[in-house]
């Protein structure tokens, strides 16, 4: 769970926007294609336009705290920018601190990955595969010509979408292709550009189909995850549904991308890459809360609650799930913004109306006084069925906390453990404050008795863990460490 209440702050930035940029109206010569292009923007004012959304970018994700990483990104990622057809744009790399599976270029030479897409990748060659992917979009100035043909709005949308999920009123089409992508021909175009950057630099452009094919198993496979636990999926920008293996497209791009190669003179530097990683965060960082076993711990916002025993525990970027055994249960966990609500109560008539009532006043373990109530919903994941809600004011925070069951009656049948979860709201001690860590990638050179079933036996979600480890090794859906192999494994 993230904090995700500057959205509002964004959209006015949005609504003033850089309108001054497109003033000026010229044609351009595409640095790709040679040709004409129509687009309203000179190099300078793309520079510009590239820093003011760099800063806000910033604004909304943190840069992720660890120099000798960043440099050594930045250094393969200028290496390649060398090589692109503009050699003399000045680039600039940023990890970003996010879990989110992720990489994208903004206009003027601004290419972001998270640390989250970085965790998946094997080698230096990999990385330079995105890199390279994300430098294509910028040479081939995919986004300076969808911006001069559309709306000049939406590139701040993008940012918002990125950093607080989809607001649908926030974005547009255009703002959403930044981050999210911008349609078959353009990826291919990047995927072809990315590849021969590749090439240039003496790498085997093979790897760009290598890239997508760790990138599509993971999106496979989290997609999957995301539909049994009803939630929206959204994944790295370059894929598509076709599987790069069957992709005819894609590997004709890549085979037209070895015309620039010469001898392939770059190895993959699978072991240089793996050890920039050793001690990265993995997953959900300390502003999104951690996790451990039946506890979740948030320390920015100072608060821990515990999960009814037996039940999963879901830490969504802007929500927590506590889901019941038999799935027939749940738990949605989550921050208000409270508006003009003085109370608990005028908080729940403001959502829901004058519905609200019975029930009444509740009192926390540590407390703490809320309201609670119980309405039904037309949609919830099990259709129309009454939700129990209870609303916290913890401080300037307010937690919603809304219980749904799969089974008329079952609310009451949950009574105990829903209640005892919601109850259990409470400040970190001290001894929390200083113990609990996000998990982190650590590395470990498998034997011929390392299993990734034992390597994930500690962790609440066993059989998640077991199959990210393979995905994080290259090794989905079945296959196991070899000996002497250097893995990396989550702790
Ligand atoms: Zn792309």
């Amino acid at each position: 769970m993230s904090d995700f209440l500057c959205v509002k702050r964004l959209a006015k930035v949005a609504s003033l926007g850089f309108l001054s940029v497109f003033l000026v109206q010229a044609c351009a010569v595409n640095p790709v294609t040679g040709r004409q292009d129509f687009v309203m923007m000179s190099e300078a004012q793309e520079i510009e336009l590239g820093q003011a959304y760099h800063r806000e970018i910033l604004k909304q994700y943190a840069r992720y705290d660890d120099e000798a990483l960043q440099s050594y990104v930045n250094a393969v990622g200028q290496r390649l920018a060398k090589e692109s057809h503009r050699g003399d744009l000045k680039f600039h790399f940023t990890v970003l601190d996010s879990p989110e599976v992720n990489a994208f270029a903004l206009p003027g030479g601004y290419v972001y990955i998270t640390r989250g897409i970085m965790a998946y990748l094997n080698s230096e060659a990999e990385l330079a595969g995105v890199l390279g992917h994300e430098i294509g979009h910028v040479t081939a100035r995919h986004s300076v010509r969808q911006q001069s043909t559309s709306a000049v709005t939406g590139l701040l949308g993008a940012i918002i979408a990125a950093s607080a999920g989809i607001d649908p009123e926030a974005v547009n089409v255009l703002g959403t292709a930044i981050i999210r992508g911008y349609g078959r021909d353009h990826e291919l175009e990047a995927d072809r550009l990315g590849a021969e950057y590749l090439a240039r630099l003496g790498y085997d452009p093979e790897y760009m189909i290598g890239v997508v094919r760790v990138l599509k198993n993971q999106e496979l496979y989290e997609k999957a995850r995301a539909e049994a636990e009803g939630r929206e999926y959204t994944g790295y920008h370059g894929l598509f549904s076709t599987h790069p293996d069957n992709d005819k497209r894609l590997q004709a791009v890549i085979q037209a991308a070895k015309r620039h190669a010469g001898a392939v003179t770059q190895d993959d530097n699978e072991r240089g890459y793996k050890s920039q990683l050793e001690g990265m965060v993995f997953g959900l960082g300390e502003k999104e809360g951690v996790v451990r076993g039946q506890r979740f711990y948030h320390k920015p916002l100072n608060a821990s609650i515990t999960a009814p025993e037996g039940w999963s525990v879901l830490n969504q970027p802007q929500q927590l799930l506590f889901v019941s055994p038999e799935k027939d249960a749940l738990v949605r966990v989550s921050l208000k913004n409270r508006g003009k609500a003085e109370t608990p109560l005028a908080l729940l008539r403001s959502m829901l109306g004058q519905a609200v009532e019975g029930q009444g006043e509740v009192l926390s373990q540590a407390g703490m006084s809320g309201y609670s109530t119980t309405v039904v919903v037309e949609q919830t994941p099990f259709g129309r069925r009454p939700v129990r809600y209870v609303v916290w004011f913890k401080n300037e925070q307010t937690w919603l906390f809304a219980s749904v069951a799969k089974e008329l009656g079952g609310l009451d049948l949950y009574e105990p453990d829903i209640m005892g979860s919601v109850k259990s709201l409470r400040i970190l001690t001290t001894a929390e404050k200083t113990t609990i860590k996000p998990l982190r990638i650590q590395l470990l050179t498998a034997d011929a008795s390392t299993r990734y079933e034992a390597l994930a036996k500690k962790f609440p979600a066993h059989e998640v863990t077991v199959q990210r480890l393979r995905l994080l090794n290259s090794d989905y859906p079945d296959q196991e460490p070899e000996p002497g192999e250097q893995i990396k494994i989550i702790q």
